[in-house]
């Protein structure tokens, strides 16, 4: 195909217009034509590199076409200063090799383009140089990259840190806790086809010449429910499919599975055992091995997969109604495997499928449950035992990633990379408790992100000794105090509504809090209510909120638990709960606490930031779906972000490093200029005619208000 140029020549350069490749050529002071590809050109075609420089900053518009210019160009990464924005590719971009872990290794953030890597050496770096420790908080829609990301970090960690002295073998254990992780804690959703069903936070410890000695891990909410249901089109958890594709014979006769996944009830809810980008086979053989590598002993995993098969027989447990509508287990044989599993007595567990134990004026009553009730009791065990034995895994690969060093005194001079893998923030049509715990997350974070951007700001102008200039921004302390303030926030009413007689819908919540000031909105339904999160207007619909805060489990199911010979069940259930003193704390008191813990956590820790952003909902590459991404834009809080950002200055360097850039523009800097970097730039600036009004000189660097001025500076380059 020819080409279409138009050729407008301006004095000595003639720029060629091209509506797909903008270039610019230049003749060269001999004759000789010299070609080049200017910023200006660069910026048409794939927009800049950090959206401070957006001329348009305030613009919405002029942020995402930035966005699609440069993921047109497979530049998935873009700043906002210090912040990393990632666009899901949905290919593999070849961008994480070794080679690429070389070019960022050492090197100043802005000397290489936007990388993933660019921000895991600049953490690494700080954590060394300044000994802080550090965070990176990840976030993003479910598919939008999260868990890549962090898999891509400790990766170039493994790779390019030194190795420690001694307890070599943690790397790999660090590397091999998240297949295990994955399997037990990620399912193919609609949205994401290894979708983390719970959050995570990993903290990586560094001794001090900089090698990863130890880690921890955090987890946040398993979506439980998912053991017994799940929607059209999705699978129960991993570790099911693995188990059933990849285990061997004999195994599977001692477990008493059959290979067919539709034998299982738990695993026909959303007809698609099978997924065509998973490979159950291949992936158990890497759990198997990673089991290994964390430190299970032979019989450990024989204890775990008792309970994952357990869990299949429980979700085949049928009961028949008798005369007197009482329920009444008729599969024998998945009872009879289910007592050996979970080395229980078989008589307790059937009767406590099929009763409940009250216990009134001191007497133990026991009353039969109806059917109904006793297929929720099923279900209900079948949630705490897998639940509770995700919680022991984390713990049993915590213990194995525990530095072995933590007596010694170098310990002490340990610092520590935190990695949070959490879910973003969710609205869809119906949106339930789930939905409610994850946005009141999101919403503390967002808040935590704020308060810590403009912290840091705040510090920078005052260590480079320029006034501050207040920026006003969106305080959404009002919505995490409606969550969770004591005794009116949302969380504590519903545990006081749990204490109420029932009736207990709809969800006695009076609006003491004002939402929102918007006269017109859709009228709230009966038994919902509706938060105004930073993201954006949610209503939730509180059915079903009670019973999965109170998360019930009959007290004679605990009570044959707690009698396991399963040495991992006998950990996950413990007589201690069995006392009636100590009321269980709900599910969302339990978030809550986590979350303010982790909120503590974050911020004692120099913080980073990944924004994830999903490009469509057919994991296509390629396709940049605008309304999906206008929305991640604003869940993300990009836009208040960058405002935040830019409110005073839009690009700052160190003296520095912008003299050495720059210095070719003025005959009094160039070649070297001997003075102090500082006085340099003075000199050069006044060269370039910068007005008083475009920037400032700080201690160390120079902060420039405007995009526009660079970018004179930057095409004087050019010519
Ligand atoms: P969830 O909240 O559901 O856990 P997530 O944000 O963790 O979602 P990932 O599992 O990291 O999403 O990514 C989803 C899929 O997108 C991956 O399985 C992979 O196929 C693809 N993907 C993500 N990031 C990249 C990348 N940087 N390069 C290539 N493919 C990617
Ligand atoms: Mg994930």
């Amino acid at each position: 195909m020819a080409l279409q140029v138009e050729l407008i020549p301006t004095g000595e350069i003639i720029r060629v217009v091209h509506p797909h490749r903008p270039c610019k050529l230049a003749l060269g002071s001999d004759g000789v034509r010299v070609t080049m590809e200017s910023t200006l050109t660069a910026r048409d075609r794939v927009g800049v590199q950090d959206f401070v420089l957006l001329e348009n900053f305030t613009s919405e518009a002029a942020f995402i076409e930035n966005l699609r210019r440069r993921f047109r160009e497979n530049l998935i990464y873009t700043y906002i200063g210090p912040v990393l924005v990632s666009v899901n590719p949905y290919r593999d971009l070849q961008i994480y090799s070794q080679q690429h872990m070389e070019r960022y290794r050492g090197v100043s953030f802005y000397k290489v383009p936007p990388h993933l890597f660019a921000v895991a050496d600049t953490v690494y770096r700080a954590l060394r140089t300044e000994r802080r420790d550090q965070a990176v908080m990840i976030s993003g829609e479910s598919g939008a990259g999260k868990t890549e990301a962090t898999k891509r970090l400790l990766q170039f960690y493994a790779e390019t840190c030194p190795a420690p002295e001694r307890g070599g073998a943690v790397r790999d254990r660090l590397l091999q806790s998240n297949p295990v992780l994955e399997a037990f804690g990620n399912a193919k959703t609609l949205r994401n086809d290894n979708s983390s069903r719970f959050g995570k936070y990993m903290d990586v410890q560094f001794d001090f010449k900089g090698a990863p000695v130890g880690g921890h891990i955090l987890s946040y909410l398993l979506e439980k429910s998912r053991v017994v249901h799940q929607n059209h089109g999705e699978r129960n958890f991993h570790v099911f499919y693995q188990l059933l594709e990849g285990g061997e014979e004999e195994m599977l006769r001692r477990l008493g599975l059959e290979r067919n996944p539709q034998s299982y009830l738990y695993l026909v809810k959303g007809q698609c055992a099978k997924v065509s980008s998973i490979n159950d086979k291949s992936d158990w053989k890497v759990v198997r091995k990673a089991l290994t590598v964390i430190d299970f002993t032979e019989d450990e995993v024989e204890d775990l997969l008792s309970i994952v098969a357990s869990v299949l027989h429980l979700g085949n447990i049928h009961f028949a109604a008798d005369e007197e509508s009482n329920a009444q287990v008729t599969t024998e044989n998945q009872l009879k495997y289910l007592t050996r599993l979970l080395g229980v007595e078989g008589l307790t567990l059937r009767e406590a499928l099929t009763h409940r134990k009250i216990i009134a004026k001191g007497e133990e009553l026991l009353s039969p449950l109806n059917l109904e009730q006793a297929a929720y009791a099923r279900d209900a065990l079948a949630k705490a035992v897998y639940s509770r034995t995700f919680t022991w895994l984390v713990g049993k690969i915590n213990r194995s990633l525990a530095s072995k060093d933590a007596e010694s005194p170098s310990w002490r001079s340990t610092t520590v990379l935190g990695l949070l893998d959490i879910y973003g923030f969710e609205v869809f049509q119906h949106n339930s408790f789930e939905q409610f715990c994850i946005n009141y997350c999101n919403e503390k974070l967002q808040q935590l992100f704020i308060e810590l951007t403009l912290k840091s700001e705040q510090e920078e102008y005052e260590a480079e000794g320029i006034a501050w200039e207040p920026v006003q921004y969106f305080n959404n302390k009002i919505i995490c105090d409606l969550v969770e303030e004591k005794f009116k926030g949302i969380i504590s009413i519903l545990v006081s509504a749990w204490l109420l007689p029932r009736p207990r819908l709809p969800l006695p919540i009076t609006p003491r809090h004002k939402l929102a000031d918007q006269p017109t909105r859709k009228s709230l339904g009966r038994g919902e209510f509706r938060l105004l999160h930073y993201a954006g207007e949610v209503t939730y619909s509180v059915t079903g909120f009670l019973d999965k805060n109170n998360d019930l489990l009959f007290r004679n199911l605990k009570e044959t638990m707690c009698s396991s010979q399963n040495p991992i069940m006998s950990q996950c259930f413990d007589r201690s709960e069995l006392s009636d003193k100590k009321r269980p704390e709900t599910v969302a008191t339990q978030f809550k606490m986590s979350l303010l813990q982790l909120v503590e956590i974050l911020k004692s820790k120099e913080p980073a930031y990944i924004r994830c952003i999903k490009p469509n909902d057919s994991k296509q590459p390629g396709r940049f779906d605008e309304v999906l991404i206008r929305h991640q834009v604003k869940y993300l809080g990009l836009m208040e972000n960058l405002r935040v950002r830019r409110a005073g200055f839009a690009y700052r360097r160190k003296y520095e490093a912008f003299l050495q850039r720059y210095k070719s523009l003025c005959p009094d800097t160039w070649p070297t200029w001997a003075g102090r970097p500082q006085d340099g730039v003075a000199v050069l600036i006044r060269h370039l005619g910068y007005k008083p009004e475009e920037y400032k000189m700080g201690r160390t660097k120079i902060f420039i208000r405007f995009p526009k001025t660079l970018f004179a500076t930057e095409d004087a380059l050019e010519v």
